[in-house]
C-alpha cells in the first residue's frame, strides 16, 4: 500500500498578462505522504500560495495550470470539473489562510459555523452538530468552549480566530491540511501554540499538513521535511534536520542566516540576502538566484542549474555537480 497522499508532478502554473507572462510556477514536483508535514519555504513571490491555490483548484483569472499533474489518492486534480473537485476540497483536503477573517463570516456566531460545516459533510443532525462543534473547539484549546462558541468572530483575539478556523478546517477529518502562512499574522508566542496545535493534529487525525511559510524560523520545530522555493522553482528540499544541519543552496543558508536566534544578545545586526526578488516579467537568464548570490560564478548567469540529487537531499546549484557525481560513483559501487 502505498503511503504517498499527495504527489504533484511538473506543475506549471503561469499568469498571461498584457505585458508578459508570469511564470509563478515552474516545472515543480513533490510529494506529501500520509500523515506528513512538509512545509514550503520561500520569499514573499516565490509561488507558494500559487501552489496551493492550484491544489485546491481555486486560481482566479487569469492564473491557470499551464502543464503537470496533481495526483491525490491517485485521483488526478486537474481532470476534475468543479463538482468534483468541490467534493474534495472541505471533505478530504482542507485550507487555512493567514487572516481567518476572510474565511469566517463575520456576521455568523462561530458555532453556526462550524456546525454547517458538518451537516453538510457528515449528514448529521444539528443536536450531533452541537456537541461536536463544541468539541472541536475544545481540542483546539478554546477555553471555555461551550461558551465562547456563542460568541461572533470579532469577540475573539487572533490566535483565537485561527484556532477556529482549525476547527472547521478538522471539522471534516481531512487527510491534507494546507495552511497558507497560518501563524504570520500572530505574535511569537501564539505563533507557537498554533504550530504545536498543527503539530498534535496531526498525530491525533494521521492527517498530512502542507505548511506555506516564508519564516524558515517556524519549521524547524513543526515539519517532517521541508522545501525551498526561490521564483517559482524548487532550490532545496531535505528533512528538516539535515537541512537546518547541512543547507547547501546558497539561498537558504541566506533565509538561515537571517533567523533571529532567541539566545543572540549580541548587537550584531541580522544577516540580510542582498537585493531583491527579481520581476517575474523581466527574469534574469540562468539561475534566478545568481544576482544575489554570494557563491555566483560566470556560468551561473547563463545557464540554469538542474535540481540535483544527493543521498536524498535536493539542490539546484552548480556549486553541488561534484558531490552529486561522487554520490552516485559510491552508490554504483555498493550496488
Ligand atoms: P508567495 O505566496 O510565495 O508570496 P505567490 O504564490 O502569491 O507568492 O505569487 C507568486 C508569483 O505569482 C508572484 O510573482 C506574483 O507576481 C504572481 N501572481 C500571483 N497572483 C497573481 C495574479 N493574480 N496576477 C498576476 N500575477 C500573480
Ligand atoms: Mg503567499
Amino acid at each position: 500500500m502505498s503511503t504517498m497522499l499527495l504527489e504533484v508532478k511538473n506543475l506549471k502554473t503561469e499568469f498571461k498578462l498584457k505585458r508578459g507572462t508570469v511564470r509563478a510556477v515552474d516545472d515543480i514536483s513533490f510529494s506529501v505522504d500520509k500523515g506528513e508535514i512538509l512545509a514550503i519555504v520561500g520569499e514573499s513571490g516565490s509561488g507558494k500560495s500559487v501552489t496551493s491555490l492550484s491544489i485546491m483548484g481555486l486560481l482566479q483569472n487569469p492564473g491557470k495550470i499551464a502543464g503537470g499533474d496533481i495526483l491525490f489518492d491517485s485521483q488526478n486534480l486537474t481532470r476534475m470539473n468543479k463538482k468534483e473537485l468541490q467534493d474534495i476540497r472541505g471533505n478530504k483536503i482542507s485550507m487555512i489562510f493567514q487572516e481567518p477573517m476572510t474565511s469566517l463570516n463575520p456576521v455568523q456566531r462561530i458555532k453556526d459555523q462550524i456546525m454547517e460545516s458538518l451537516i453538510i459533510h457528515k449528514k448529521i443532525n444539528k443536536k450531533e452538530a452541537l456537541a461536536r462543534t463544541i468539541e472541536l473547539l475544545d481540542m483546539v484549546g478554546i477555553p471555555s468552549a461551550a461558551q465562547r462558541a456563542d460568541d461572533y468572530p470579532h469577540q475573539m483575539s487572533g490566535g483565537m480566530r485561527q484556532r477556529v478556523m482549525i476547527a472547521m478546517a478538522l471539522s471534516c477529518e481531512p487527510q491534507l491540511l494546507i495552511a497558507d502562512e497560518p501563524t504570520t499574522a500572530l505574535d511569537v508566542t501564539i505563533q507557537a501554540q498554533i504550530l504545536d496545535l498543527l503539530y498534535h493534529m496531526r498525530e491525533k487525525f494521521n492527517m498530512a499538513v502542507l505548511l506555506i511559510t516564508h519564516d524558515l524560523g517556524v519549521v524547524s520545530e513543526a515539519a517532517d521535511r521541508v522545501i525551498v522555493m526561490y521564483c517559482g522553482k524548487i532550490v532545496e528540499e531535505a528533512d528538516v534536520k539535515t537541512l537546518f544541519k547541512n543547507p547547501l543552496h546558497p539561498y537558504t543558508v541566506g533565509l538561515l542566516n537571517s533567523i533571529p536566534q532567541i539566545d543572540d544578545d549580541s548587537d550584531e545586526r541580522l544577516y540580510m540576502i542582498k537585493g531583491m526578488v527579481p520581476n517575474p516579467l523581466n527574469m534574469p537568464p540562468g539561475c534566478s538566484f545568481s544576482d544575489r548570490c554570494d557563491r555566483s560564478m560566470e556560468r551561473c548567469t547563463r545557464e540554469t542549474p538542474e535540481l540535483l540529487e544527493i543521498d536524498g537531499h535536493k539542490v539546484r546549484c552548480f556549486l553541488y555537480e561534484e558531490a552529486q557525481e561522487e554520490a552516485e560513483e559510491g552508490g554504483l559501487a555498493a550496488q
